[in-house]
């Protein structure tokens, strides 16, 4: 059952269905008082149930299994090794239409006109969309006057009659492309001059017509558009012929993700990107699991490409995942431009009807589903045939869900996944994890260095600016030390581009009274506001209250409201005064929304119609832009101040990476760092780009503080609205961790924000040593949670479990 309980539940079937079902279909079952969900089959026995009688099944759902064997031993994995039920994983797995409940709200498909091709259940259901605007499936099955309605509802979203609501997704509009031919009558040479002549008197009508012969040419189905405007006619023009049957119009129904335009040769390897290749699969015949170290612009993307080719001649799927899909829409161009249609993309911001569709296509096998490029939810899909796994930027910490339950790393379950197909791994990073590297130097995985840019160009020139000593000498301008400003004209003049990096999004982070000095506090949450100049409005990050901007302070009365540190919002301000004749642009959360909102800056950056783009950490993920050659990093110390273990670690990922960004194509970049603290360890490793000497003292220190690689790490967060409640609960459940588990046990201790949407939150951390076995430790701890749980006054805490939680 799609429902976090560990349990499995066993249903009754009839000996046809026995003969009919296997594992891995879904059927419709009621569960419970009044629910029914749409159950995984995942055994057929003969051994009835002795606490309960089993029920009947409602229906079968699929014609053929559409969970595999494979999967299932993965997600098996997932939820023993990340401590969550089955059915938390086949939840997270399955897209949302596959999983239709009795909650399941479904909306009319204000789009679909076919209604004759509705059967009569089907079209009852559809007409009482017609007057209301949505039905849960309980409706469904009252209307019907019977309760076995799933493959009803099924059967309306196949036909995209129907739609499943899903807030979070944009909404599923059919697309039909309209493409035009010549009619029947006029196929031969002969009455094509006859039809020119005809048509001499009508000139538009015969620029049509010529236009249509001169695409044609390229043998490819002809768009209505298209040929619109390669003859420069309007719509009713094609129309009219159309009505004099010498068009027709016909239409196809395009996949919702699409690739447009011709595919290319792969590139010619450099003479180091061939090397590393040839250590790859030299690697590969002893280890499953391969780490490449490429600093930035090395050309790790070629290198990716050879091998996945190699995989795909052996006929074999291939898995390719990006941390973030949205913001590497420049990788899937270019692996698309390699690959063409053997890509598809899978994503959870696609809508449900795309997923649906990849989904079908991987299961069956398809052509166009060889190559699977997709974030970390693409690792549930049902592969039955995986050669390779290429895991891009595996450093990245969007490969960890932290909610809802499963909180899976896709990284480490890739690996689990590629182990199960016997297919081989290939991690990249220009700045590898302190765990793979590692597991690297233990010899656990192969590794290969990639140390050379692609063209030889120079890693950039990587300056420290000393803020304080620039505030001294008056030195400086609004957050610009007059250093920085240099470097930026200079660029500029040139005609080259530039990237600002500014790790923070709002105007400025926190508004303050200067009287009193409290600043506007979320209600939901334990948080301070953010002002956001363009709305002037207090918003919270956490939960998304917002306010408009008060005059005066909720506190003390005064008007002193005054604005402390600053974010990306600010930087773009000063910088249009700064540069008033230039483009500014900003890249953050809230300029990115939607689908495409990524694309439509990243692609005004490489069209050059923006001359300084500012951003937060987006402007780190692997973005390709030829004409940047100065990265601005405006305040480096509020990334290492940060209370995490791996805040080092990340802080030297992150300015390692917004640095490659700078002279990737022919001359050397700058990097000019702004910091109080120019002497810190990490702005030296950064400034000289030295990963071995950070891993070196970073690895030094998580063993000093027991910290994985070394030391693993669970994490329990404990939930409710009532302080009390939670306060009593933890405390229980440290003393009960202390007597299993010792000093090894942390906590309690309530997170920097100790109240999200009016929730408490209490933390307990157990460590795990090396020689400590991580099974027992499980074992321990669920006996622990299940007498917890058992405590009347506990039950409604909710209790979550993190494993691997960093
Ligand atoms: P990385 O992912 O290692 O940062 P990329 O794969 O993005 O590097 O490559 C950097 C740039 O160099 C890209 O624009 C890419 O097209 C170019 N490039 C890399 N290798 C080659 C090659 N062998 N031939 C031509 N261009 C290459
Ligand atoms: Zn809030
Ligand atoms: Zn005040």
């Amino acid at each position: 059952m799609p429902i976090p309980i560990q349990k499995t539940f066993t249903y009754s079937i009839t000996e046809d269905e026995a003969i009919f079902l296997q594992k891995g279909m879904r059927v419709a079952v009621s569960f419970g008082k009044s629910k029914m969900y749409s159950a995984l089959v995942l055994n057929i026995h003969q051994t009835k149930p002795t606490l309960y009688e089993a029920k009947e099944i409602h229906q079968i759902l699929d014609e053929v299994p559409l969970v595999n064997e494979l999967q299932l031993q993965h997600w098996q994995w997932i939820a023993n090794y990340y401590m969550c039920s089955l059915g938390d994983v086949y939840r997270a797995a399955l897209p949302s239409a596959f999983l239709l409940e009795s909650e399941t709200i479904i909306n009319k498909n204000e789009a679909f006109t076919e209604e004759d091709i509705l059967a009569d259940d089907e079209f009852l259901i559809f007409e009482a969309l017609q007057h209301q605007s949505q039905l849960t499936i309980h409706q469904v099955a009252a209307i019907l006057g019977k309760k076995k309605v799933m493959p009803i509802v099924n059967s309306l979203i196949k036909k995209t009659a129907i739609t499943i609501k899903e807030e979070i997704y944009e909404q599923y509009k059919p697309k039909l492309v309209k493409y035009v031919r010549l009619h029947s009558n006029y196929s031969s040479d002969d009455s094509l001059g006859n039809l020119l002549e005809e048509l001499s008197r009508a000139k538009k009508q015969r620029e049509a017509v010529l236009g249509f012969f001169q695409l044609s040419a390229s043998k490819k189905p002809i768009k209505a558009k298209e040929l619109e405007e390669k003859a420069n006619v309007s719509s009713s023009i094609i129309k009219s012929l159309v009505d004099k049957n010498i068009f027709e119009f016909y239409h196809i129904q395009t996949d919702r993700i699409q690739f447009k335009g011709d595919t290319n040769d792969l590139k010619k390897l450099n003479e180091f990107q061939e090397k590393a290749l040839s250590e790859i699969k030299e690697t590969f015949t002893e280890k499953d699991v391969t780490l490449l170290h490429g600093i930035t612009s090395s050309g790790k993307t070629e290198v990716y490409t050879k091998l996945i080719q190699e995989v795909l001649d052996q006929g074999k799927q291939v898995l390719f995942l990006l941390p973030e899909i949205a913001l590497t829409t420049q990788i899937i161009t270019r692996l698309q431009f390699y690959f063409g249609e053997q890509i598809s993309v899978f994503h959870s911001k696609y809508s449900m009807n795309e997923r649906v569709e990849v989904w079908n296509n991987v299961l069956e096998n398809k052509p166009k589903a060889r190559i699977i490029l997709g974030a970390r939810s693409s690792i549930f899909l049902p592969f039955s045939n995986l050669g390779l796994i290429v895991v891009d930027e595996e450093h990245e910490t969007s490969y960890k869900q932290f909610e809802p339950s499963p909180r899976y790393n896709a990284r480490d379950a890739a690996i689990v996944l590629a182990k199960i197909h016997a297919a081989k791994i290939l991690l990249g990073s220009a700045t590898p994890s302190l765990e793979s590297y590692f597991n690297a130097q233990q010899k656990k995985y192969g590794f290969v260095a990639l140390n050379r840019r692609h063209g030889n160009v120079q890693l950039p020139k990587i300056e420290l600016i000393n803020v304080k000593e620039k505030q001294r000498k008056k030195e400086i301008k609004g957050h610009f030390s007059d250093r920085l400003l240099k470097l930026i004209q200079e660029a500029l003049d040139l005609k080259e581009q530039v990237i600002l990096f500014q790790n923070r999004r709002g105007f400025s982070p926190v508004v303050e009274c200067k009287t009193c000095g409290v600043s506007p506090q979320c209600p939901n949450c334990d948080v301070s506001l953010t002002y956001h100049k363009f709305r002037n409005e207090l918003r919270c990050h956490y939960c998304n209250y917002q306010r408009s901007m008060p005059n005066s302070c909720g506190a003390c009365g005064s008007n002193t409201l005054d604005n402390k540190g600053f974010g990306t919002e600010q930087i773009e301000l000063e910088l249009t005064q700064l540069f008033p004749d230039h483009k500014i642009g900003r890249m953050d959360l809230d300029t990115t929304r939607g689908k495409y909102g990524y694309q439509k800056i990243i692609g005004a950056f490489e069209a050059r119609e923006i001359d300084v783009l500012v951003g937060t950490q987006m402007l780190s993920k692997g973005l390709d832009f030829d004409n940047v050659t100065l990265v601005g990093i405006l305040n480096a110390d509020s990334m290492l101040n940060f209370p995490d273990f791996r805040a080092h670690e990340r802080a030297y990922d992150m300015m390692v990476q917004v640095s490659g960004r700078a002279g990737r194509s022919k001359k050397q970049g700058n990097v000019a760092i702004q910091t109080y603290n120019p002497f810190h360890q990490i702005l030296q490793q950064v400034s000289t780009t030295n990963y071995a000497e950070m891993y070196k003292e970073q690895l030094q220190e998580r063993w000093q503080y027991k910290y994985p690689p070394y030391y693993r790490l669970i994490k329990i967060t404990l939930k409710h609205k009532d302080y009390n409640k939670v306060d009593t609960g933890v405390n229980w459940l440290f003393k009960a961790l202390y007597s299993s588990f010792g000093e090894h046990v942390l906590g309690p201790t309530a997170p920097a924000v100790s109240r999200i949407r009016n929730q408490y939150i209490k933390n307990i951390v157990i460590k795990i040593p090396p020689k400590q076995s991580l099974a027992s430790t499980k074992k321990q701890l669920k006996k622990i949670k299940d007498t917890f749980e058992a405590v009347k006054d506990f039950r409604p805490i909710r209790f979550i479990t993190d494993v691997d939680a960093y």
